[in-house]
């Protein structure tokens, strides 16, 4: 289910067919429309839409082009709305220099003073920036040094360097229709660089009609083509898209509820994973399981580990996927017991398997593990992380102490012996020489594969 974070519904182009729109919507699988609002009268319309229609909220702002035309009357009434609306965000705010509808040092001072009552309300923030980055940087910057926000950078248009820089204090990004335009490949570089965890999606309707239908009146259906072209960009499918943007979505307006009972199994593209234990024999520094076990908009903490039978019926016909993999965020050998007996299930109804391991497992278990699983795994990925065993140490932090690297080693050779396919992958976090880590590889007899720092899933 999507979530179109910006859609201006209230609007008057909307007058003759809300209705009908929101049926739409509905049909298309938008699940919820943040409305923003962009001056005094919007503020309260989209209140007004928030209250009659449950997948409706509202934000409340003062867009830069009528910042010339705000005075103190009306900013007394704007901030009344704000704290008293219950809105879930303040905006849509900003600058705009590529219009200049407003002087600019009328946009910059409504636009602080938004900043200022975001922070006062403790509320998340909806910015609309064209070609003012360096100014909305400035001011965000001189209002609070040093914050992380909670906030929108809306329909970004900006370069990679702009996205950076948003990136850095906590933004979210939200492409918008532009980002399927023939031409606009600038922006669709620029978007492979955001962290899928950082995205939002939008339609800015009623403007930015994505292809293929662009020119005509936008609408909140038309989401699923800006997906369309985002699941493209990240190598995911559209479904991936929309789940994760829309637990992202949730997570930063505090609509609705996001986290709750990890999930047994989760799909991502055309593969299944199965998550077996939140336990690991490591406390790698780049784990990111204690703070955030949200993985491409699936909560992996779970509540209490899931016997054999439990995650069986969770698959159910394991030939709907491409492959089944152990995986989540824990160390799938700690249940090894649990993982043969799945692992059999998988084999005897024809499906195709991989294990995702830290290498630890003879080390769990006591003993060598990999001829085990002869039979029973098609592919093992094992996470070498680095070729220097002092540096292993530092970064994995692995509860067996100095010996966890040579094990995992010891580990990838048995594996090579009795398994059809192992994979070794390193991770490009800082200092790791990757170069040695593939030719390690290529001396084991194994395949190589490099994975992106940050990237999970
Ligand atoms: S091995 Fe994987 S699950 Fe375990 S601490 Fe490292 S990154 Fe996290």
């Amino acid at each position: 289910m999507f979530i179109d974070s910006h859609a201006h519904i209230d609007f008057p182009d909307f007058d003759d067919d809300r209705a009908e729109l929101l049926e739409r919507a509905q049909q298309a699988g938008v699940e919820c429309i943040v409305n923003p609002g962009s001056d005094l009268e919007s503020c309260r319309r989209a209140r007004a839409l928030a209250t009659q229609h449950e997948q409706v909220y509202h934000a409340v702002g003062l867009h830069p082009h009528y910042a010339k035309d705000v005075d103190d009357g009306q900013w007394g009434e704007f901030e009344r709305l704000a704290r008293e609306s219950g809105p879930v965000a303040i905006g849509e705010t900003g600058l705009d220099y590529h219009y200049d509808f407003s002087p600019r040092d009328a946009q910059q001072r409504l636009f602080r003073r938004q900043v200022r009552l975001t922070l006062d309300l403790d509320m998340p923030i909806i910015i609309h920036c064209r070609n003012a980055y360096d100014d909305c940087l400035r001011i965000l910057d001189e209002e609070a040094p040093g914050a992380q926000w909670r906030g929108v950078m809306h329909c970004f248009t900006g370069g990679a360097d702009d996205a950076r820089a948003f990136l850095e204090r906590g933004f979210f990004l939200s492409f918008a229709g532009m980002i399927t335009f023939k031409k606009a490949n600038d922006l669709r570089e620029t978007a492979a660089a955001v962290p899928v965890d950082r995205l939002l999606l939008e339609t800015d309707s009623p403007y930015l009609a994505p292809q293929p239908v662009r020119g005509k009146r936008n609408e909140p259906a038309n989401v699923v083509h800006i997906a369309g072209v985002l699941a493209g960009i990240y190598g995911l499918q559209a479904e991936d898209v929309a789940r994760i943007t829309s637990v992202n979505t949730r997570m930063l307006f505090g609509i609705g509820k996001t986290g709750g009972t990890g999930s047994i199994v989760y799909k991502i593209r055309d593969s299944l994973y199965v998550n077996l234990t939140n336990r690991c024999s490591n406390r790698c520094v780049f784990c990111r399981r204690e703070i955030d076990p949200m993985v491409k908009g699936h909560w992996l903490k779970l509540d209490a580990e899931p016997d054999a039978e439990e995650i069986i019926e969770a698959i159910g016909d394991p030939t709907r996927h491409a492959e089944v993999t152990f995986c989540g965020y824990g160390e799938p050998t700690q249940r090894l017991d649990v993982l043969k007996q799945v692992a059999a299930y998988l084999k005897e109804r024809g499906g195709r398997d991989r294990l995702n391991t830290n290498g630890h497992a003879d080390l769990i278990n006591g003993r060598p593990v990999a001829r085990e699983l002869a039979g029973l795994v098609d592919e093992v990925s094992v996470s070498l992380n680095t070729a220097d065993s002092d540096q292993y140490a530092e970064i994995c932090r692995p509860g067996h102490g100095a010996h966890a690297h040579e094990a995992v080693i010891s580990f990838i050779r048995d594996a090579r012996r009795h398994l059809p396919k192992v994979t070794v992958t390193a991770l490009d976090y800082p200092g790791v020489n990757l170069d040695a880590c593939k030719r390690l590889a290529e001396e084991l007899g194994v395949e190589y594969r490099q994975r992106k720092y940050n990237e999970v899933g």
